[in-house]
């Protein structure tokens, strides 16, 4: 080998030891920042709190599809119940009625320039899937409390974070609470319905938003702290402050055709050419795309990944980000956080075996990632469908709210409170499957997220609309605490 080969040689083998060792440095050494001082703690015994959360759980405010089959006495009923447990905020809040039930209050700051900040949550809950009611433990609507959880529907969502809310507010109140910047606490009716031409919450956006009101800071339900424990891997309660959620849609797809008797049928029938369109669909699923909160919270949670293989990958995304993407992308559950999602779900056609279809349809559920319009989607659907055949329809839709900065001093208070310093905890951003209601203040609000700071093992969590839905007790009090601080804290600045 000459000269110049044998140094060509050594720059490269140079260059790839230095590439190794700055990766393992990384691994080693790449570690979350973290003071060491946790969460203030304010409140003593939750006895009480306990007790205001099985008593809303008895009140059945159930949401119905059916508008006409909602039972509207039972919201009459929560109402009174919040009239006769929170004394201090119906004297110290201004209240008012929109949408026949939903419930807002207002208590105004010392500095009117200043924008308020809003606290959300949904006063109705899902219906007990008809049959299912003896499956439980408890009776759904008993708010029985067997001192280590209370049951019931809506126990996680949301009337768990609903009292929690108003409990923070009103021992505030109590204790003189005058803020700087203005509070609302906004209680909407109908959150359960998904994209609801007549969701309550949207109308009380509308409301703040004629009024001239622009709000601070929106803070609704999604997120969670979640204990995880793999052995070898990682150790830590995860808590994901929502910064995302999806957008919503639901397309139907239909094809027109003669019908007639089955015996003399066309090559491709309405049904035919509906299928061919459906395999085309999820033949071309959107490309799998990290968003920057998702590079963001893994990461966070990367760096607190004790198993060193693992970390050469986790604390060197910057490298791996790709190929992680990719994985993520063969994962359905993984896949959901880093694509818009298709669903083919329901289906029509003939009436009878022997008849053939004079309509077929289809009807595919969506759900859109952040920067993924309503209209891109159908733009999308119709060019790989390439059937003018086949036609394509908007049934309900629900654009995603754009992404909320972790830059904001509103985030990094969320996160300090939730304990960001705390050895055993790892406070990152993350995006909310579900539709909140909070996605209707973005016209009026840029900095919206969504925390659910109820400490709850994913096998709990998995309850929430289901069979023995239940909350941990031990959850509350770090619950009340973090709502208070919040509402104290960034109302002082
Ligand atoms: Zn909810």
């Amino acid at each position: 080998m000459t000269q110049s080969g044998i140094i060509a040689v050594s720059v490269v083998c140079g260059a790839i030891l230095l590439f190794l060792l700055v990766l393992i440095a990384r691994a080693i050494f790449c570690k979350n920042k973290r003071g060491d001082k946790p969460f203030e703690k304010s409140i003593g015994d939750t006895a009480e709190i306990q007790a205001h959360i099985s008593a809303a759980l008895t009140i059945p405010t159930v949401s119905q599809v059916n508008e006409e089959d909602v039972d509207w006495a039972q919201f009459e009923k929560f109402e009174e119940f919040l009239r006769q447990t929170y004394p201090y905020i119906h004297e110290k809040m201004q209240k008012k009625v929109i949408s026949g039930h939903a419930l807002t209050f207002f208590l105004p700051g010392s500095d009117p320039s200043l924008n308020p900040i809003a606290m959300l949550a949904h006063q109705d809950v899902v219906p007990i899937t008809p049959g299912t009611e003896g499956d439980w433990k408890y009776p759904p609507f008993s708010g029985h409390n067997d001192g280590e959880f209370i049951w019931g529907r809506g126990a996680l969502d949301m009337k768990n974070h609903l009292i929690a809310v108003m409990e923070a507010a009103e021992s505030l109140l109590k204790e003189g609470f005058a803020p700087k910047r203005g509070l609302y606490i906004l209680l909407g009716c109908n959150e359960e319905i998904v994209a609801s031409e007549h969701s309550s919450a949207a109308a009380i956006a509308r409301y703040l938003k004629e009024a001239g009101v622009s709000l601070q800071c929106v803070v609704d339900e999604g997120g969670g702290v979640i204990p995880l424990n793999v052995k070898g891997v990682i150790d830590k309660t995860l808590v994901g402050i929502g910064v995302a959620e999806k957008g919503y849609l639901d397309i139907e797809l239909s094809v027109q055709a003669k019908g007639g008797h089955s015996s003399a049928p066309p090559a491709h029938t309405a049904l035919g050419i509906l299928s061919k369109a459906i395999c085309r669909i999820e033949k071309h699923p959107y490309k799998a795309k990290m968003p920057t909160f998702i590079y963001d919270m893994l990461n966070i949670v990367g760096k607190d990944v004790k198993s060193f293989p693992l970390r050469l990958v986790t604390c060197n995304l910057w490298l791996f980000r790709p190929l992680i993407t990719y994985i993520m992308g063969k994962i359905p559950a993984a896949a959901s956080v880093v694509r818009t999602c298709t669903a083919v779900t329901m289906c029509s056609a003939s009436t009878a075996p022997n008849v053939l279809p004079q309509r077929a349809t289809a009807v595919l559920n969506m759900r859109l990632m952040p920067g993924v319009s309503v209209q891109s989607a159908v733009d999308r659907l119709t060019k790989i469908i390439k059937d003018k055949r086949v036609s394509v329809r908007v049934l309900k839709a629900n654009e995603a709210p754009p992404v909320s900065s972790t830059q904001t001093d509103t985030y990094k208070l969320a996160a300090k409170l939730l304990g960001s310093n705390a050895a055993d905890r790892t406070v990152a951003p993350y995006i909310v499957m579900g539709a909140t209601d909070s996605r209707y203040y973005r016209e009026i609000c840029d900095e919206i997220y969504r925390i659910s700071p109820f400490e709850t093992k994913v096998e709990l969590l998995l309850t929430t609309h289901g069979t023995n839905e239940r909350l941990p007790v031990s959850s509350i009090k770090t619950a009340v605490e973090f709502f208070r601080s919040f509402i104290s804290q960034r109302t002082a600045f």
